[in-house]
């Protein structure tokens, strides 16, 4: 607060590049209800240190003979009922801005890097282009069309079982899941990355503390019902599940960078219900595999890739900068988003208390980086789609053919 307090302008300016969900206006509102709370807050502390003054000599009075009889006893008894009287309202005030404070500030986002293009998506840079672009002397399908033919996944006639959006691999497509997973795994282990298995559901001020609001209108976050499971949210990502393992925590700085890998299942509302409406592009739940402290690319080698340095209206609020990772998917005849690399500087580590401590015993704030290893179904769909053949099967990339133990996906027999 002391640097919102002190450059409010700057903040003002990254609110307004950045498009979320504040405005110049709420950040005014944010210093001025601060303000309001400090000067509530020490004008409580100067009325305690009165009341224990007078507490003080009403008891040294009380020692004394014919007591009651006495002005100052009177008078000390009348201030001491006048600064409790006081003191209540005072801590009333200060809950309730206290309140309308958290609330707001909470949705304050990172600073910005300098160098990240101001704009919308449209001003993404692309920075590095990753292996080969496919190309075919047939028309290729959508991954719908070629994975309900080869058997691998299920989406029709859901609706009154699992509901919209929702899915099934099956045989090949349910193996494609663990191979990649076993993939990324080893891959990342090999690296010193330490593989975590992390809770999926877990408390808001884990989801507040890594910039979500599980509370939000039109949140992603799905929340358990609070009368039978009161707190309890389902996470839409591994980096919530990591993030509250480090929580109020501080690791030794020779021990850094902290890298650590899990796969999880990701749960989200997608309350945008227009966009890509069938398929595994955009579901309610997906597996994931998530890194913590590397932007390292897995996937590069079965299929091609651009990276794109993401301006400031896509950033959300956690990052300083963030690189996406899109996907060429030759049934879509366009790029799409398979990962997200986010450098979140020190924004969730002062909200989770996430520290490191120096030779000299003194506490700095960790910074966060996160990225997504192998997000599934859109590995699956970029996969399928790329390595298709005319026959309508699927070769599969040699480094994924000893944890498949398959060469080609063929038709169900
Ligand atoms: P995010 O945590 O939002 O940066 O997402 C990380 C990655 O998860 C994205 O790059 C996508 O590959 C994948 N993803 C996000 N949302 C969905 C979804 N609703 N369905 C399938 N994959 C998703």
């Amino acid at each position: 607060m002391r640097t919102v307090c002190e450059q409010t302008d700057k903040v003002i300016a990254n609110v307004e590049n950045r498009k979320g969900d504040l405005r110049g206006d709420d950040v005014r509102t944010i210093v001025s209800v601060w303000q309001e709370l400090q000067a509530v807050r020490s004008e409580i502390s100067e009325l305690e240190k009165q009341k224990t003054h007078i507490s003080h000599t009403v008891k040294a009075l009380v020692s004394l003979l014919f007591v009651v009889q006495l002005p100052e006893y009177s008078q000390a008894l009348q201030k001491g009922r006048e600064i409790r009287s006081r003191l209540n309202e005072l801590y009333t005030k200060e809950t309730e801005l206290d309140r309308k404070h958290y609330g707001r500030a909470l949705r304050l986002p990172n600073s910005t890097h300098p160098d990240v293009p101001v704009g919308d998506e449209s001003l993404a840079k692309v920075v590095e282009l990753v292996g080969e672009k496919p190309e075919f002397d047939f028309t290729p399908k959508g991954h719908v069309e070629l994975g309900e033919e080869l058997g691998l996944i299920r989406q029709r006639h859901l609706s009154h079982i699992s509901g919209h959006r929702s899915y099934y691999l099956r045989g090949a497509g349910a193996r494609l899941q663990i191979a990649l997973q076993n993939f990324a795994l080893d891959t990342l282990q090999q690296r010193g990355f330490i593989p975590m298995v992390v809770p999926d559901m877990l408390k808001g001020a884990v989801f507040e503390g890594c910039g979500m609001q599980p509370n939000a209108h039109r949140s992603q976050v799905y929340s358990l019902d609070p009368a039978r499971f009161p707190d309890l949210n389902l996470a839409g990502t591994g980096e919530v599940g990591i993030a509250g393992y480090f929580m109020d925590h501080a690791v030794n700085w020779k021990d850094l960078p902290v890298r650590t890998v899990c796969s999880s299942t990701c749960y989200r509302a997608e309350t945008d219900t227009g966009r890509e409406a069938w398929g595994l592009y955009r579901v309610h739940h997906f597996n994931k595999m998530l890194k913590v402290c590397s932007w390292i690319l897995v996937v590069h080698v079965i299929i091609f890739l651009r990276v794109l340095d993401m301006p400031t209206q896509e950033l959300g609020p956690p990052a300083h900068r963030k690189y996406d990772i899109e996907a060429w998917m030759p049934g879509r005849n366009s790029y799409g988003e398979i990962s997200s690399a986010s450098n979140c500087t020190d924004y969730q580590s002062r909200r989770l208390n996430i520290l490191y401590e120096r030779d000299d015993g003194s506490l700095q704030y960790a910074h966060t980086v996160n990225a997504t290893a192998c997000a599934i179904p859109r590995t699956i769909i970029a996969l399928l789609e790329t390595h298709q053949t005319k026959e309508g099967t699927v070769r599969v990339p040699r480094v994924l053919q000893p944890y498949l133990g398959l060469d080609v996906i063929g038709k169900p027999k």
